[in-house]
């Protein structure tokens, strides 16, 4: 498993949640339960939440490293897809 697109999932930081989410304008929708894991649907919450994932214009969540992992690809071959056209 290679990490060498970490400039397209950030890190996650529990101490910036809060600013981070409200920032981009998702804090409603995670404190809800609103907002779903990217690739298993999984509802996102502090316990399971792994990282954000930027997609199709909009910020997204991926739980587990392998949902991160998905994530990531998904994110990529999107961009490439986009960028071709
Ligand atoms: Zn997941």
């Amino acid at each position: 498993m290679k990490m060498s697109k970490k400039h397209t999932i950030h890190a996650f930081h529990e101490d910036d949640t809060e600013k981070l989410f409200k920032k981009l304008e998702i804090w409603d929708d995670f404190t809800s339960g609103k907002m779903k894991c990217l690739i298993c649907d999984e509802v996102l919450t502090f316990e399971n939440l792994g990282a954000l994932v930027p997609y199709k214009n909009e910020v997204c969540g991926a739980c587990s490293p392998l949902c991160i992992y998905e994530a990531q690809k998904l994110v990529s071959q999107s961009s490439n897809r986009t960028v071709k056209k």
